[in-house]
């Protein structure tokens, strides 16, 4: 049966139904608020369902725009400016240079690798 999964461990808005003598957990709709812009949406049953198969024990704390605006986010990463260790040009890095680490510019990266 779609919707209903096994009594588990985890604890979204569920509603315990007996089904042939076994108690089943059937999701419901909940709705939360999101921690980002305040909004509230709907985890759906499918989603709570999907959460506890995956072990996760927390809610989602943000809404769907914003955990997209997010996702988005980490990908066009901040970028850092460095100077190369190798020739001296400014390189630009995804990451933040640390001292304990040389950087390269691409170029000098992609001479290094063909090496
Ligand atoms: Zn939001
Ligand atoms: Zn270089």
């Amino acid at each position: 049966m779609t919707g209903a999964t096994r009594l588990r461990g985890a604890n979204p808005q569920t509603v315990n139904i007996l089904f042939y003598g076994e108690v089943y957990r059937m999701y419901t709709d909940k709705t939360l608020v999101c921690k980002d812009c305040g909004n509230e949406f709907v985890f759906t049953a499918g989603e709570q369902e999907f959460y506890a198969e995956k072990g996760f024990t927390n809610e989602p704390q943000r809404c769907k725009q914003c955990r997209d605006a997010k996702k988005n986010a980490s990908r066009n990463r901040e970028m850092f400016t460095a100077i190369c260790a190798s020739c001296g040009k400014e390189a630009i890095i995804p990451f933040k240079p640390r001292d304990d680490r040389p950087v390269y510019c691409s170029e000098c990266f992609a001479k290094q690798k063909g090496e």
